[in-house]
């Protein structure tokens, strides 16, 4: 996908802030005019994601508390592979009952780094909202797909992932945020400059496993 508008834009890889920092922990505010400014974070949003290997990012992760996310993955759903949305709404199927599954069901967070933690969620979603002209989309997605924008979702209404694993895993969790010094105001990491967190550019790394995936 191109982007006309903004190829004359100087375009900015952002830090991703990690847990503690207060812009992920509250609701965002929506997006009130489209306009140059929203745009260039939207440019700004896809280099921050594509230099961190992510499937997705909010805004609210490079410290911009507006409800927008980006996205890139491939999908089943026909849904276009890139994109961004503008005060977006996401409705789920409720979670199946029953455990989440380490293997198949372990979600990551950027903002997280380098962490993941099984979690159930629902199979399908509903996205709606704007896409960057104004217009509105509307994609009913499934699987990682449908994860992904619930993940999204929740980044903008100050909640993530590990805030809503089960007691077994929310206590690892939090052990584990305690333990990299995070859960505190102030802390990012810099994509394509630090060292990638969830092992994307080491030599000879063997290939994430299908059920891990870090937005
Ligand atoms: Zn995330």
């Amino acid at each position: 996908m191109r982007h006309p508008f903004w190829k004359n834009l100087p375009v900015t890889i952002r830090p991703i802030v990690i847990t503690g920092e207060p812009v992920l922990h509250r609701r965002a505010a929506p997006v009130e005019v489209i306009d140059d400014e929203i745009r260039a974070l939207v440019a700004d949003m896809f280099e921050t994601m594509d230099a961190a290997r992510g499937v997705g990012l909010a805004a609210p992760q490079i410290g911009v508390g507006l409800r927008i996310f980006t996205w890139q993955m491939k999908n089943a759903d026909g849904i276009p592979e890139r994109g961004v949305v503008i005060n977006p709404h996401v409705v789920a199927t409720k979670p199946p009952p029953g455990e989440a599954d380490k293997h198949e069901e372990s979600e990551g967070c950027l903002s997280v780094p380098g962490e993941s933690f099984p979690l159930r969620r629902g199979e399908a979603a509903t996205l709606v909202g704007q896409d960057l002209e104004g217009r509105e989309l509307r994609y009913q997605a499934t699987g990682w797909f449908a994860r992904m924008f619930q993940h999204e979702y929740d980044h903008l209404n100050g909640f993530l992932y590990v805030d809503r694993l089960d007691e077994k895993w929310g206590r690892k969790a939090r052990k584990v945020v305690k333990g990299n010094g995070w859960g505190r105001a102030g802390l990012a990491w810099q994509p394509g400059v630090d060292r990638d967190p969830f092992g994307h550019d080491d030599d000879g790394a063997e290939p994430e496993p299908a059920g891990e995936r870090a937005d």
